[in-house]
């Protein structure tokens, strides 16, 4: 199955395969990338994900949200702005939160394809990976297990290089917040997004933390339940 999913010519056909896979209740390999939701899931839960951190003060205030609402969340970190902010680095797993990785520079993969030859390209995506989960063991002590490419690249190679680094491609259902939307435009939108096993794709930006509380009870008013990535990929 893994072979499969990893064909070039049938990329495309890896959104609809990993669905059937997924609604065979197969679990999920490592490097396999898992992007939508599960349509047959009818339980109401979905993860919230935040990406491109760690930073200072949307950080901290998204924090102070999540405790109050009592909610964890995962967070995708580039591996050169971890050294930037140690201390945040530290407190993502204190706080009981997930940190994953979001490679080393955040460099784009879609431009880079194009500029490098496919050996260029894949030195480049693993040792931006490598790097990546190595910057997070460094501060916080833990290897990530999820790996999100910046804008959510993946091809086969990517693929085989995630599962060869042990890592779980996660992109994501929604996401809205970098679009320079109105904020309540924003809030409905994330709102109108949601449904069973859905991931939620947020950025650490002080638009997002005034947008998150009626986000968050937004979902909660619909019946929603807010779960860890963990639970949401488990129970696919
Ligand atoms: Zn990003």
């Amino acid at each position: 199955m893994k072979e499969y999913i990893t064909m070039p010519k049938l990329m495309r056909f890896n959104v609809l395969f990993l669905l059937l896979l997924l609604n065979t209740g197969v679990k999920i390999f490592r490097g396999e990338q898992t992007a939508h939701v599960n349509p047959s899931s009818r339980e109401k839960k979905l993860a919230l994900t935040f990406d491109d951190g760690p930073s200072s003060a949307p950080l901290a205030r998204i924090f102070a949200i999540l405790e109050q609402e009592k909610v964890k969340a995962t967070f995708f970190v580039v591996g050169n702005r971890v050294g930037l902010f140690p201390q945040q680095t530290a407190e993502y797993m204190k706080r009981g939160h997930t940190i994953a990785n979001h490679t080393y520079s955040h460099q784009n993969y879609y431009q880079l394809r194009k500029s490098k030859t496919e050996d260029e390209f894949n030195a480049i995506v693993r040792r931006e990976i490598a790097k990546g989960a190595q910057a997070i063991k460094n501060i916080a002590g833990v290897r990530p297990v999820y790996l999100r490419m910046p804008n959510g690249f993946v091809s086969s190679d990517v693929r085989k290089i995630a599962a060869e680094t042990g890592h779980t491609i996660v992109n994501w259902s929604f996401g809205c917040d970098w679009k320079k939307l109105p904020k309540e435009k924003m809030i409905q939108n994330y709102l109108a997004s949601i449904q069973p096993g859905a991931i939620l794709l947020f950025h650490e930006k002080e638009i997002t933390a005034d947008v998150l509380p009626d986000i968050i009870a937004g979902i909660k008013k619909k019946g929603y339940k807010i779960v860890t990535l963990e639970e949401i990929l488990s129970s696919r």
